[in-house]
């Protein structure tokens, strides 16, 4: 009996496809790299998370191979009935450690983190503030519970206060915003969200899947840039970015609320535990940020080369304090003609344009990494200038 839905299906992909947003997915035969091979030609990447080039890492590599060997394949069971392992404490304990907290709790993806977060924490009487600009998981995790929602204009530090302020109605308060804001690559002002918060009695969450690992002096995410230790209260982040880009998710904060996240977090009780490979690569990519900070310096060096050469070379760039460097078009149909045209110079990068960004506010999104060398930025620095004069940007 499926003819039914079946020709509103087809109705729906046809609008789609007519509207020019259906979402084709390019099909990458190598590893995750700084060169990747698509479509049988070798390209350099500029549109992937690998911001600290763990993906490919021999030496994570490595660490999931033996943790396989010694821990097997795969759990078969979630965390509190017979899914935890050594080395998934572990792993909570070096993710505490990174980030100066008191425990973590680990998830199978962070899209599930912060659809576990909410709901156990805040209910009827409570508030939910969070920035208008958050991410599609956290909006998610915010409507499966009962808490009162509010919503401010991306960091906008007069309406946030303004929420703050109704929301005193409420027994409590948490404020909730990414660290770094993928499409700007902007931080959140995390100093000013936390006197905001202290003035008005509310606890703070972010989210860290774009910061951690990139932003701080040490890349220890929005604690270590801002000096605020102690002053947010909930961290939420991913093993599928920055820390290796395999999978995985993790909650870390004070001891309670992880403690209370481990009795009633409905993805951390009813999904299966991360595998062994993941658990014992993961340990190995905190090793290796403990041991030195070189992936990182060498990240921060080449966004600085980057964002310098580009705003010297005219184009018009997003300020951004991230491995997220947005450079403006505007115009929808020019972000696509120009990232395609990246493409045959061999630098692959997207072009995002509405309804992802704002109307005529198209850009091509350029993720740097400690993976790429001076040789490869300079690459694709000048693709960007030939394409730039071809198609008349300026
Ligand atoms: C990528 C991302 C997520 C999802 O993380 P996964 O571990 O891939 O599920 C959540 N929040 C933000 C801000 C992200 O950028």
């Amino acid at each position: 009996m499926y003819g039914d839905l079946k020709e509103y299906l087809t109705a729906e992909l046809q609008s789609i496809e007519d509207a020019g947003l259906y979402k084709r997915e390019r099909i990458i035969t190598s590893s995750q790299s700084a060169e990747i091979e698509v479509g049988g030609k070798k390209v350099l990447n500029f549109c992937a998370n690998n911001y600290l080039g763990l993906s490919d890492s021999p030496r994570v590599i490595g660490a999931a191979k033996r943790a396989m060997d010694t821990h097997g394949f795969g759990m078969s069971s979630v965390r509190f009935i017979c899914g935890t392992q050594d080395i998934h404490r572990e792993l909570e304990a070096a993710v505490s450690k990174y980030f100066g907290t008191e425990d973590t709790i680990l998830y199978a993806s962070c899209f599930d983190a912060n659809g576990g977060v909410f709901e156990p924490l805040f209910s009827d009487g409570d508030a939910i503030i969070s920035d208008s600009l958050n991410h599609a998981s956290i909006i998610d995790g915010i409507r499966l519970g009962k808490a009162k929602r509010y919503r401010y204009a991306n960091a906008d530090m007069d309406a946030l206060e303004n929420c703050l302020i109704e929301a005193q109605a409420q027994r409590f308060r948490v404020i909730v915003t990414d660290g770094v804001f993928s499409m700007d690559g902007n931080v959140a002002p995390m100093d000013k969200i936390c006197d905001l918060a202290e003035k008005y009695n509310s606890t703070v969450m972010v989210d860290e899947c774009h910061s951690a690992g990139v932003v701080g002096k040490t890349g220890r995410g929005v604690n270590e840039l801002f000096n605020i230790h102690g002053r947010v209260d909930i961290h939420t982040g991913t093993f599928g970015k920055a820390f290796g880009g395999g999978a995985g998710g993790f909650i870390t904060g004070h001891r309670e609320i992880i403690d209370l996240l481990r009795q009633r977090s409905r993805p951390y009780l009813f999904s299966n535990s991360i595998p062994p490979a993941i658990a014992g690569a993961s340990i190995e990519v905190f090793r290796m940020l403990e041991e030195s900070d070189r992936l990182h310096s060498t990240l921060v060096e080449n966004i600085e080369y980057f964002r310098t050469m580009m705003i010297d070379a005219g184009f018009d760039i997003r300020p951004t304090q991230s491995a997220i460097c947005a450079v403006m078009l505007y115009d929808a149909k020019l972000s696509q003609d120009f990232a395609a045209a990246m493409l045959d110079e061999g630098i692959y990068v997207t072009g995002f344009y509405y309804p992802v960004v704002p109307r005529n506010q198209a850009r091509i999104r350029v993720q740097l990494s400690a993976a790429h060398s001076r040789a490869h930025l300079d690459k694709c620095i000048n693709a960007f200038v030939r394409c730039a004069k071809r198609m008349n940007v300026f």
